[in-house]
């Protein structure tokens, strides 16, 4: 598949904080959190459960909004753009994968994949043409009209990685992608990722609770007590 590199920004996060305010119990999730990712960077993510890694990942997608601090694509401050300016970063220029798939079990693979670029107002011939495209890219040319429920749970997750390039997003975000997932499985959906990232040299987060899968990366990030230590290689 021939395809044309996007131009991916540095991504900066300044002093990030995430306070959560629940039954008068205030909890500082993100805590001054600083970090920088070259454009086409490839990080995977490290941290215990409840150490703030979703919360990390829907931030720098921009579903969800900090609590102080800034976060840069390349000169734009996302934070500071109105809600549309945010909207169309989030549309255009991001990917999510998540742990469960989300895939609408009525439709096709096809048109699970194609949904983003008909929603972008793009015709129903130029949708269906690249979700096919992605989805021969994943392996799954042979079953574009096979609904979530007559595919595997690892078909069904390289869906919903065809759903989140559809629109060649500059920075593709995955939050715990093969968690479901058995081992093989989870080592292909790695591979996947970290080869189309490099192919496009779009921007990779992945977190993962996998340090074997953790383990491919060259950069990896342990998340702790609100920020972020490099782990370095043994
Ligand atoms: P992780 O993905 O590392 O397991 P999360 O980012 O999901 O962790 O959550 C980090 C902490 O923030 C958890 O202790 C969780 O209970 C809390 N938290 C997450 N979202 C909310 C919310 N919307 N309201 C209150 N607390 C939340
Ligand atoms: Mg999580």
């Amino acid at each position: 598949m021939s395809v044309s590199s996007p131009n991916g920004q540095a991504i900066r996060v300044q002093g990030l904080g995430k306070t959560f305010v629940k039954g008068g119990v205030t909890l500082n999730v993100l805590d001054n959190l600083d970090l920088e990712l070259a454009a086409g960077e490839q990080v995977a993510v490290l941290g215990k459960s409840g150490s703030g890694k979703s919360t990390f990942l829907h931030i720098l997608g921009t579903l969800d909004k900090p609590t102080t601090g800034q976060v840069w694509f390349g000169e734009k401050d996302v934070f500071g753009r109105s809600k549309r300016e945010l909207d169309r970063l989030r549309n255009e220029e991001i990917g999510f994968v998540f742990q469960f798939h989300h895939l609408l079990p009525d439709h096709t693979a096809l048109r699970n994949t194609a949904l983003p670029m008909l929603i972008a107002g793009c015709s129903m011939g130029e949708a269906q043409n690249r979700a096919s495209e992605l989805l021969e890219r994943v392996g799954l040319g042979d079953r574009l009209h096979h609904r979530p429920g007559e595919l595997s749970g690892g078909e069904q997750q390289r869906v919903a990685i065809a759903r989140a390039l559809v629109r060649r997003p500059t920075l593709l975000l995955a939050d715990e992608p093969t968690g479901n997932l058995d081992p093989s499985m989870g080592g292909d959906v790695f591979e996947l990722l970290t080869s189309v990232c490099n192919e496009w040299k779009s921007t990779l987060v992945v977190v993962t609770h996998d340090h074997q899968l953790a383990a491919r990366f060259s950069r990896r990030l342990v998340l702790h007590g609100g920020r972020f230590s490099e782990e370095l290689s043994s």
